[in-house]
Formats: C-alpha cells, sequence, structure tokens
C-alpha cells in the first residue's frame, strides 16, 4: 500500500486557468473563516457573500485539492441512503425535510454555473444500473418511493431498454433520472472559487489549519497566521485529521480510485454511451463512469478504508472496466489517481455546530455533488438566523463505528468484504 496521492488527475490535467493564491500571513480580521477549499467549503463561502458577509478561506494546499477536484463528477440527487429508511428510522418528519431539499444541490449547482458563467462541460441525466433482479426490483421501488416526494423525472428502463443508454450486456435495467447529470468537478469549484472573490471573499491556500481556538471570537491558525472570526465553517471533509478533534470518531475516511482512458473516436464513444449521460451501478462497491469532454472514459470504482491507495490504481480498475465494456479490455489509460470520501455509519452527511459559533458539514459517504452545494446554502441561512433546514440535519444523531478508533478500519473492511460478496452472487 501506498500513500494517497493526487497527482496524475486528469483533471488537474484539463483545468480551467487558476491563479495562485497566497498563504495567510499575519493577523486577519473577518465575519466568517471556512477551512477548506472543496465544495462545502467554497460553496458555503459564496452563498455567505452573497449575503454580504466578509469571507476568508483557509485551504491547505489548493483550491478544489480534496474530493471535489478528483470525483466522478456525477450529480446524483439525494444523499447516500433512500428515503424509506430515513422515513423508519428518523420518522416521517425528518423524512419530508430531507426529501423536500434532496433536489437543491443539483439546482444551486446549475444556478452558480449560469449565474457566474462557469465553464464545467455540463451534461444532463444520470442512470442507475441494476446488476442483478434484485437491484432491478430495488429500483422499481426507489422510483415510486421518490415519485411519492415529488420527483417525476425517473424513467424506468427494463429488460434491455437500457441499451439505448449503455452499451453494455452487464444490466438487468436502469433508472434515468433526466434532472441529474455530470460536469467536470476540479472546474465547477474553481469557477465558484473565483465568484467568492468576484465578491469580495479573500481565499489563502498552501495555508493549513492547525487549530481551532473556541471562544466568543474564534481564533483559527495556520503556522504563518491567524484569523480572528465571529465564526468559523469546517469543511475539511475526509482531508481534515485530527485538526477538529470533537469531528473525528464518528467518521471513517475512505478511499476510492478513478482513472481515465485516452480520447475514444466518436464512434466508440457512441456505442459506450450514445446519450452521454453517466452512470452508476447498484451494488455497494459500485463502479462509476462517463465520457469526459474529449471523449475519454471516466471510471471509477474499489473502496479502501482508512483512506490509503492500492500499490497499482490501474490494476484495481481495468478489470470492472472491462466487464462493463469488454471491448475496452486493452484501452491505454492516461490518467489514474485516487480521492477520499468520508464515511458515516448511517451514510448521511453530518453537519452541526460546535460551541455556537463553529459550523461544520461533512461525510456524504460518496455522494456529495450535490449535497456539500446544499451543505453551504444550509450554513449560509443558519449564520443568517434561520435554522429550521440545518436543524433537520443537524438532529439526527451521529453515531460511532463499532470498535472505536482502532477497530474501526477492520471492523468496515470486514463489513465491505460481507456485501461486496452479496453484490457478486446477486443477493
Ligand atoms: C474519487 C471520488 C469520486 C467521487 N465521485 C463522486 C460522484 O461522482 N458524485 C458524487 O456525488 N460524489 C462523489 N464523490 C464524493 C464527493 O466528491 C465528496 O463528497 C465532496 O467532494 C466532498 O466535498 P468537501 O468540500 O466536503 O471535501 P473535499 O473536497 O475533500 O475538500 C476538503 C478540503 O479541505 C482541505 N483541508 C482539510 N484539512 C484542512 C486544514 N486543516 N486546513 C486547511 N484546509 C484543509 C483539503 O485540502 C480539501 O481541499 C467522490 C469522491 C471521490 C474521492
Amino acid at each position: 500500500m501506498t500513500k494517497v496521492s493526487h497527482t496524475s488527475s486528469y483533471y488537474a490535467a484539463s483545468m480551467n486557468t487558476a491563479p495562485s493564491r497566497p498563504a495567510l500571513e499575519g493577523r486577519v480580521e473577518t465575519d466568517v473563516c471556512v477551512i477548506g477549499g472543496g465544495f462545502t467549503g467554497i460553496s458555503s463561502a459564496l452563498h455567505l457573500a452573497e449575503r454580504g458577509y466578509r469571507v476568508v478561506v483557509l485551504e491547505s494546499v489548493q483550491v478544489g485539492f480534496g474530493a471535489s477536484g478528483r470525483n466522478g463528477g456525477q450529480i446524483v440527487n439525494s444523499y447516500s441512503r433512500d428515503m424509506d429508511m430515513i422515513e423508519s428510522r428518523y420518522g416521517v418528519d425528518t423524512a419530508k425535510a430531507l426529501g423536500d431539499m434532496a433536489f437543491e444541490g443539483n439546482r444551486i449547482i446549475r444556478q452558480r454555473i449560469e449565474r457566474y458563467a462557469i465553464a464545467c462541460d455540463l451534461k444532463d441525466g444520470n442512470l442507475f444500473a441494476a446488476c442483478n433482479d434484485k437491484q432491478l426490483q430495488n429500483l422499481r421501488e426507489h422510483k415510486a418511493l421518490w415519485e411519492r416526494y415529488g420527483h417525476q423525472q425517473l424513467e424506468l428502463l427494463e429488460g434491455k431498454s437500457y441499451q439505448r443508454e449503455i452499451g453494455s450486456e452487464r444490466y438487468t435495467g436502469a433508472l434515468l433520472d433526466h434532472s441529474g447529470g455530470h460536469l467536470h468537478p476540479l472546474n465547477l469549484v474553481l469557477g465558484q472559487a473565483a465568484a467568492v472573490e468576484s465578491l469580495g471573499g479573500t481565499i489563502y491556500e498552501h495555508s493549513v489549519v492547525e487549530s481551532v481556538n473556541h471562544g466568543s471570537r474564534v481564533r483559527i491558525k495556520t503556522a504563518a497566521g491567524e484569523v480572528n472570526a465571529a465564526y468559523a465553517v469546517v469543511a475539511g471533509n475526509a482531508y481534515l485529521g485530527n485538526t477538529v478533534p470533537e469531528l473525528t470518531g464518528r467518521t471513517m475516511p475512505c478511499g476510492t480510485q478513478i482513472v481515465a482512458t485516452e480520447p475514444l473516436d466518436e464512434d466508440t464513444a457512441r456505442q459506450l454511451l450514445p446519450t452521454d449521460r453517466c452512470v452508476e451501478d447498484l451494488n455497494y462497491l459500485l463502479d462509476y463512469y462517463r465520457l469526459s469532454a474529449d471523449r475519454r472514459l471516466i471510471y471509477g470504482g474499489g473502496v479502501t478504508y482508512g483512506g490509503r491507495d492500492p500499490a497499482s490504481i490501474e490494476a484495481v480498475i481495468r478489470p470492472k472496466l472491462a466487464q462493463t465494456f469488454p471491448a475496452l479490455a486493452n484501452i491505454k489509460i492516461d490518467y489514474a489517481w485516487s480521492g477520499n470520501f468520508l464515511l458515516t455509519l448511517n451514510r448521511l452527511p453530518q453537519f452541526g455546530c460546535i460551541n455556537d459559533n463553529v459550523y461544520y458539514a461533512q461525510g456524504y459517504s460518496g455522494h456529495g455533488v450535490t449535497a456539500t452545494h446544499l451543505a453551504g446554502k444550509l450554513i449560509a441561512e443558519v449564520l443568517a438566523g434561520r435554522n429550521e433546514r440545518f436543524d433537520a440535519f443537524a438532529n439526527i444523531p451521529h453515531l460511532p463505528f463499532p470498535g472505536g478508533h482502532k477497530l474501526q478500519v477492520p471492523f468496515s473492511a470486514l463489513g465491505a468484504w460481507y456485501y461486496s460478496l452479496r453484490d457478486r452472487l446477486g443477493m
């Protein structure tokens, strides 16, 4: 096992021009200090700047360095848990509140792209593909459930009709969400960062937050500087480490791997994904893929617990890619990279507040492109005095992983092994 690397990302190689931002030096006063320059942090900063707050963002490395600049780029509505589980475990009122917000992150992304003219290759439509009959039945139920929550943009593709969307023999059917989509995630976060700055916000890069000191004002320290703020927003997600000790122990960083092939010719691309939508399957350890704007197949899958990489990313992903698209078994892979996401035990995001003025949002459990954008809006709302939507999430208990800090990785790996066995046996 090697340490997680972020080099060799297709996104870094195809990113829009972005400024190199200085590190924080000296003392700065502001209304809100945001820790982390990913979707959660930049979305929060942008919503806050739009409301007139003075905002400072501190990012360890560069904007989009974390999962937001490396992910599959799939705009998937809702959360990593189905509404029926939310209903049965947390009650109808919580389910109704979360259900009402389940499509809002998607809408926010589209508004941002339009308002700030962000070039990020947005395409419409995402598919959930069933690998066996049980999963297809789940999709039928999923569709009925979502229609109860007012989402009418789902189309069930039974039998082989999914092949009008996906040129693979692997599936038993699929569910098409016409309102989903895909995009270049790094360019989305970079575009929003530029929007923050256009509204007067300041972003410091290469500024690792070392401590957050609580009090009536929050003091956030880096090696060379300090921000003194009325509020802080912690948005470090799987890359936060132990910087805010109150937030560890109830989440687990996981790694996932992803590759980009060489560009495909037009015919091949059209055979694989004729309508240019993105796909994820329904397995517990799921595969996800789509075409980039320059017709590369971007294919992800695999999970490592504790956030470490396998020795060869290509060796993990190539067999999955070949199972879905046998014709690409020997395709040249130009880029292979990995990223960390943050898993929670109930797979719902964790929103909350520490000591009245340090807000956080984290733990999207693998589906965060839309929920992070919702998180930013809810944090801006709560600071402006409207807390009921933020509280609908914050009131959900943040459960610890069994086995505590030392055993959480082996326990979760064991759980994943069990579920992947069920996937393979079609249970
Ligand atoms: C490979 C991969 C594929 C994925 N695919 C999808 C997908 O297709 N669709 C989907 O919905 N979701 C997907 N996800 C999940 C999604 O990318 C994440 O949920 C989301 O990007 C999380 O955003 P974030 O801003 O909370 O965290 P991040 O993007 O990880 O940002 C956190 C930032 O905080 C910074 N930071 C951390 N600690 C400090 C500190 N002490 N001081 C300063 N800065 C700090 C980090 O450098 C980082 O830039 C994927 C994730 C991965 C890893």
